[in-house]
Formats: C-alpha cells, sequence, structure tokens
C-alpha cells in the first residue's frame, strides 16, 4: 500500500475523534508518516497551521482529490501530557491489534459537557456519645443499615452521598430517617471538588516491618539513582503490601511527581478507599465505574492542572492524564479485570509499564498469588522479586482437609456436602462461628440433562447449555433465550431429566433443609445485579447477620471476615476441566484465595476442599497454599506445551452472520500466517499455527464464532503477523465479517 492519504485528527476530544480529516501526504513524507504522528495542517479557509494527529493511513482519497490539501511538516513532540497520551495510544493499536481511534478512545478521557456539578455528602452532627448511643439503639432494634452508616460515621465524620448509597448500600431512606433523627445533615455543594474533606491522619502511618521496610528503601535507592524498575512483591494477604504501597506513594508525592494505584473494581471496597482518604486527604481520588463519564473528565482536568497526586481505581484509572507520573502500584495483580474484554485487548500490567515507560517513573505489582507472567518475568530478572512472608494482622494458616468425592459416592453420601464438612459446619452452628462455602462456578452452571441419554438442554442460538431458574424457565446466559423446562427428555423420551450440578440457590436449599433455621447469605450475579448490593451483603455478613455466606468466586476476594472460621469449596474441580490452559492457575488461585479466607481472626479455621481430583497438583498446593511449588510445576506444563508466559500466542477470531463465510475467511487468514512459516528454520524458531476451528462457543447471538491460534517465541513477531493480518483484511474488505486479536489470551474459551 502506498501511503497517498492520512485520516487526521485536529481536535482530541472525543465528539470529534470520529471524524477525521483527510489530508495527501506529500512525497518527502510517506516513507516516514506512521499513526500516532504529531503533524502540523493547514486547516480552514485561511489555511491556518495547526497541530494534528495522525490516526490512519491509506491509497485511496475519500473525497475530491483535488480539494484535499498537503501536510505541511511532522512536528517534534514536544513532553506534554497530550502527546504522552497519543503514544500510548500509538502503542497500544500496534501491540495488541486495533484502529487509532479505537486505541484513542481507550486512552483518553471522555469530553463531556458536564452540567453544574452538585456533590452531596453527609456530615455528623452528634458527638461520639451520642452516637454510640444511637448505635446501640440500632442494633437492638435489629436496624442493620442504619447501623452501619452510623459505625461509619463514628470512623469519620464527612462521607460522600455516593459512598453511602453505592459502597456501603443503604437506602435514601435510612438517610432520612436519620437526618430526622437529628443525627447528620445532607450538605450539597458545588463545582468540582474531592469528593471528602479529611483530616490526614498521622496515626495512620505504621512503623515498617524490616520486610516492609526493606522493599521501600530498595524500591527508592533506584529511585532515586534514576533507575525505575518494575518490581513485584509476593505476599499473602495482610502481609502488609497496601502499606509498603502507600509509603512509596508518600515519598514519590514528596518528589513532585504523581501516583496511580489500580484495584480490581471488586475490591475497592468503602475499608480500602477510606485508608487511603485519610492517608493522602484531598490529594487523593478515586475513578471507579459508579462515576458517570462527566465526573470522570473532571478528574481527569484536575489531575492535568496537578489538583491531585494520587488516584484510585479499577484499570481505566491507568490513563488518568498526569503530567509527571512517579509511580504506579498494581495490586492483586494476577487478576482477570485487568485485561480488557472489548477491542483493543489491552492488559494494564503490560500497558502499565509502557506508561510507566513513557513518564520515566516505577511500577510495582503485587499478590499473594502472582500470575505465571510476572512471576517468570521476576525469575528471569525482568522485574526485581520482594517477599512479604509474615502476617501483620495475626491469625493462622487454616487447616485444610481434602475429602476425595469419588469416595463419598462411594460410601453411600449423595448429598453435595461430604461428611467432613458437614461434622465441621455442625461444629460452627453450635459455636456460633461462621463458615463460607465457595462454589467453584467457571463454565456450565446449571444445566440440565438427561439422565437416561446423557442430552444436555442447549441454546438453539449459541451453543451453550440453559440454565434452570426458579421459575421452571430454562435460560441461556448469553443472549437471554427461554424455554419453559421440557418434562420428558426431547431425545428419548425419559423422564429422568435434572440439573447435574448444583448453583448456589440449591446448595442454600440444600442447605437450609438439612440445618434448620440456619441464616443464610447468598452472593452471585442474581443477588448482586444491583448497584453494590455486593457491598451490602458483604457488610450484612460481617456484622454476623448470618450464619454461613454462599457464594462464586466473587466471595473470596475483597474484606476481611475474623469470625469466619470454616471454608468449604464444594467442587475444586469444576474450573479445572475447562479446557483452557490457565484453568490449572485460575483453580489454584481460586481455591488458595478461598482457603486463606479461614482464620484470618483469633480464632482457628479450618477449610475443606471437596473434588474429585485430589491429586491434582492445583489442588495440592493450593491446600498447602504453596505458590512456589505450584509455580515450578505449572511453568513446566507452560515450556513444554510453549504456552505464555513460556511462549506467547494470538487468537485470531472471527466473527460472521453466515457460518460458511466465517469459516472461509478463517481458512484464509490461518493460509496467510501458515504462508509466513519459514520451514528452513528451527523447528523452536517456528511460528506454530492451530486451527482454525468453531469456537469452543461457536455461535451467540447467531453470530458464529470461528478461531485460529498462532503461536512463537517473540511476541514482536506475533505482532508483524497482526499487522499482515490487517494488511489483508484492508485489501479484502469483508463486509459481513469482523475479526478481533486477542494477544495471550485470558481464556480460550
Ligand atoms: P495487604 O495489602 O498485604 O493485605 P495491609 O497493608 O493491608 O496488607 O496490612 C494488613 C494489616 O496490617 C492492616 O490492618 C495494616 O494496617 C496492618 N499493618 C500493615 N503494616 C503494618 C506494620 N508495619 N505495623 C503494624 N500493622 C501493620
Ligand atoms: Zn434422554
Ligand atoms: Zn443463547
Amino acid at each position: 500500500m502506498e501511503k497517498q492519504y492520512a485520516d487526521i485528527i485536529v481536535d482530541i476530544s472525543h465528539e470529534k475523534l470520529d471524524k477525521p480529516f483527510q489530508y495527501r501526504v506529500p512525497e518527502r513524507l510517506r516513507e516516514i508518516l506512521e499513526p500516532g504522528m504529531c503533524v502540523n495542517v493547514p486547516f480552514g479557509n485561511a489555511n491556518k497551521l495547526i497541530k494534528g494527529y495522525v490516526v490512519g493511513i491509506s491509497d485511496r482519497c475519500k473525497f475530491d482529490p483535488a480539494r484535499t490539501k498537503d501536510i505541511a511538516g511532522i512536528v517534534q513532540k514536544d513532553v506534554g501530557v497530550e502527546d504522552k497520551m497519543i503514544e500510548l495510544a500509538a502503542w497500544i493499536k500496534r501491540n495488541y491489534g486495533s484502529t487509532m481511534i479505537q486505541a484513542l478512545k481507550t486512552v483518553l478521557p471522555v469530553r463531556k459537557s458536564v452540567k453544574k456539578l452538585e456533590h452531596k455528602r453527609i456530615e455528623v452532627l452528634m458527638n461520639r456519645e451520642e452516637l454510640i448511643s444511637l448505635l446501640g439503639e440500632c442494633e437492638r432494634k435489629k436496624q442493620t443499615a442504619k447501623a452501619r452508616l452510623l459505625k461509619a460515621l463514628l470512623e469519620q465524620e464527612e462521607i460522600p452521598y455516593e459512598w453511602i448509597t453505592g459502597k456501603l448500600g443503604i437506602s435514601a431512606a435510612t438517610v432520612n430517617s436519620l437526618e430526622k433523627a437529628g443525627a447528620l445533615r445532607v450538605v450539597i455543594t458545588e463545582g468540582y471538588r474531592n469528593p471528602v474533606k479529611l483530616q490526614i491522619n498521622p496515626e495512620e502511618r505504621k512503623a515498617l516491618s524490616k520486610e516492609q521496610s526493606h522493599i521501600v528503601e530498595e524500591v527508592l535507592k533506584d529511585f532515586d539513582n534514576g533507575n525505575r524498575g518494575t518490581y513485584l512483591i509476593h505476599g499473602i494477604t495482610g502481609s502488609g503490601k497496601t502499606e509498603v504501597y502507600m509509603q512509596l506513594i508518600e515519598e514519590v508525592v514528596s518528589r513532585d511527581k504523581q501516583a496511580i494505584v489500580l484495584i480490581p473494581e471488586i475490591a475497592l471496597t468503602y475499608q480500602t478507599l477510606l485508608r487511603f482518604y485519610k492517608r493522602f486527604g484531598e490529594r487523593v481520588s478515586v475513578m471507579n465505574s459508579t462515576l458517570s463519564a462527566g465526573e470522570k473528565y473532571d478528574q481527569c482536568e484536575r489531575a492535568k492542572k496537578g489538583e491531585i497526586d494520587v488516584i484510585i481505581g479499577p484499570r481505566s484509572a491507568l490513563f488518568t492524564p498526569f503530567p509527571n507520573i512517579g509511580l504506579i502500584v498494581i495490586d492483586e495483580e494476577h487478576e482477570g479485570s485487568y485485561k480488557s474484554e472489548g477491542t483493543p485487548k489491552y492488559h494494564a500490567r503490560e500497558t502499565a509499564v509502557e506508561v510507566a515507560r513513557l513518564h520515566n517513573a516505577s511500577v510495582i505489582l503485587g499478590s499473594a498469588t502472582p500470575s505465571m507472567e510476572s512471576y517468570y518475568r521476576a525469575s528471569e530478572g525482568e522485574y526485581r522479586l520482594f517477599s512479604l512472608t509474615e502476617r501483620l494482622t495475626g491469625g493462622t494458616l487454616p487447616r485444610v482437609h481434602t475429602v476425595d468425592l469419588r469416595e463419598e459416592l462411594k460410601a453411600g453420601n449423595r448429598s453435595i456436602f461430604s461428611r467432613k464438612l458437614q461434622e465441621l459446619l455442625v461444629e460452627r452452628l453450635q459455636r456460633g462461628e461462621q463458615s463460607m462455602l465457595f462454589l467453584n462456578r467457571r463454565g456450565y452452571a446449571g444445566f440440565i440433562s438427561c439422565r437416561a441419554c446423557g442430552q444436555v438442554m442447549k441454546c438453539p442460538h449459541c451453543d451453550v447449555s440453559l440454565s434452570e431458574h426458579t421459575d421452571g424457565r430454562l435460560v441461556c446466559h448469553y443472549c437471554g433465550y427461554a424455554e419453559p423446562r421440557p418434562r420428558v427428555c426431547p431425545e428419548c423420551g425419559s423422564k429422568y431429566i435434572s440439573g447435574f450440578k448444583a448453583g448456589t440457590q440449591q446448595i442454600e436449599e440444600k442447605l437450609k433443609e438439612m440445618f434448620p433455621g440456619v441464616r443464610t447469605l447468598r452472593m452471585d450475579a442474581d443477588t448482586t445485579k444491583t448497584k453494590d448490593s455486593y457491598e451490602a451483603i458483604l457488610s450484612a455478613f460481617s456484622n454476623g447477620e448470618a450464619d454461613v455466606l454462599i457464594g462464586t468466586q466473587m466471595i473470596v476476594k475483597g474484606h476481611d471476615f475474623p469470625k469466619v472460621t470454616l471454608v468449604g469449596v464444594l467442587a475444586a474441580d469444576l474450573s479445572l476441566g475447562v479446557g483452557d490452559y490457565r484453568s490449572g492457575e485460575r483453580t489454584f488461585q481460586l481455591l488458595t484465595q478461598a482457603v486463606g479466607r479461614a482464620g484470618r481472626g483469633e480464632l482457628p479455621g479450618e477449610a475443606v476442599i471437596q473434588t474429585y481430583q485430589p491429586e491434582h497438583y492445583a489442588v495440592v498446593h493450593a491446600a498447602n497454599q504453596d505458590y512456589i511449588s505450584f509455580y515450578e510445576e505449572e511453568i513446566l506444563y507452560r515450556e513444554m506445551l510453549d504456552y505464555p508466559p513460556a511462549a506467547h500466542m494470538l487468537a485470531v477470531q472471527i466473527y460472521a452472520s453466515v457460518e460458511e463465510n466465517g469459516k472461509q475467511l478463517a481458512q484464509r487468514l490461518a493460509d496467510v500466517v501458515k504462508s509466513m512459516i519459514d520451514v528452513s528454520q528451527p523447528v523452536a524458531d517456528r511460528i506454530t499455527v492451530i486451527g482454525p476451528a468453531p469456537a469452543s462457543i461457536g455461535k451467540v447471538n447467531d453470530i458464529f464464532r470461528f478461531v485460529f491460534y498462532v503461536k512463537h517465541q517473540k511476541y514482536d513477531m506475533l505482532v508483524q503477523i497482526k499487522d499482515k493480518l490487517e494488511e489483508k483484511l484492508q485489501f479484502w474488505q469483508p463486509r459481513y465479517e469482523t475479526v478481533q486479536f486477542d494477544f495471550d489470551p485470558m481464556n480460550t474459551l
């Protein structure tokens, strides 16, 4: 393709991103012009020269060639925030596969005309004694929501309204009734300001342990010597990682730089936020999905102007336009939510390293169960590894019992609770201690099948199993299709059709059958649909409103529950059998986190892992809470089969409304890659192509999905392959099919 024309954006604001102007590329620039470059172009009737950014290049003129103007020249980059963001977008485009526009939309704040901003907050009106006595009264009357709010006000005299209704899960009615009672008042202010005014609390700063100060000193030493690196802190929950982050942030901020803290959305709890606010006061701000586009834009403006030093938020907070970033922290770095699901499918961890490069900043990764990627890079010397080995909150590691479910069946126990788990549950109920039951439910859940012929009821549009709902219907979780539950098997007519694996709802029912009067709370996709009901369930459990909390992977994250002394993992294998190269890693992480939930307080804890594969290394090492042994076995498997992080993998996904067309396009694209294989090279250096094949979920919403995988030792080779495929696609111009790229995919389902 000859680079004759370029699409140029002259004003980096969201509304205009979709309307680039086309310019002609003068001969002398054709070799060098790339998307992401900053150029001068004549604009308007007066042809005034203005700055613009190249977002696309083509060999076709979309308008009247006679009226298309020439690019005046390439502008040398200055070091403005905007240029860094554009450079970052170009990097994302190149490394993850997307258009420049998609990449820009990912990194640039959405400009929304913000109406006059109102900030509501709650201020306490009573003194401490009055508050405590009112709290006592509410607790006696079992007014738990009121009690929750009063407790929060005891900790914090001013609280942003959004936190109350959001993070604390308290209704406006509760706030009103406490306002009537004279306990508090709702204050409304205008304009942007921090959600809350806080007194910085000097005693919040802990004297660091030896292990902690070692990390802080080493990182700072590097920092002040001008060496900015990536550091991995491996330390169990409660080992003081957050304290280390905060100390380092303070140091970096005192050097006139800013810090970004990434936390998975689900762990962004009221407690965590409060901790940062108490430490950094007005200079910290939060970015999360409950903020409106206008509020997000506001936060970005404040960051640009230097009104804040620290931002906390999920993945997208990485793109906060700070002028001079010194430190990026990624807590729970192994979390899958750091990878974007939409195009560009960027990974926040790798992207953070690039942001850090652009700003000359350092990156700190922290986790109790580091991702294979990070630990591998640490062992290769690319990242520096630190460990925190002591738990500072007290508590001992729980005693773990692994139960073989096959043995249970042999012994005639057909219940979903093993005999050991039943025994331990009874003990807790008698002693008034709390338990958590965790259903490791990835992949197919709640589906029904025929006991006679094995037929599974599936969605006619999506090729996934239908889930049974309490109202008796079978529902597809991908497209929403629903049908009445059949009485007899549509295949063989047998009437023995039933649910195959229990969902959280059935577990709750069975538990109540077995232990009449047991108080339960349930946390799953159904009970957490409304905004922040998640937090409300956690606080209710934390306040002792239930004996048993039943839930999916959501319950293994976030909050600490000191009164939990038993954790039951009901079916450890459900996530092992999903046929994905990361399933061992994911199972290990989930089991380790789940087991680690027991015995956080003064009382010792126990855990039961129920499984059909008690000898699987992910189960064995999780039961022992032994990350390093798990890593050593897992990395052998990845190395043997050339899976990331030992090698790199690119998934090319083809979506088509006509099955045959999708299949053909997938084949043509795979053939292009196969033609790039250089047989003169040693096998180890060659490209490997797997597929194409229908994706394991072959159809969603009547769109057919095909996929093939390309593996190679070098990431850059995969980037070249992606570029080649993009070039072909631009030439072929498929009209009804779309293609997406996923580098080092998080799952291959
Ligand atoms: P992590 O982030 O690894 O889960 P935290 O930083 O949250 O660990 O620390 C766990 C608990 O220990 C917190 O309550 C914290 O206040 C406390 N803590 C952390 N560091 C220290 C320290 N040096 N001295 C005393 N308590 C500490
Ligand atoms: Zn049947
Ligand atoms: Zn469907």
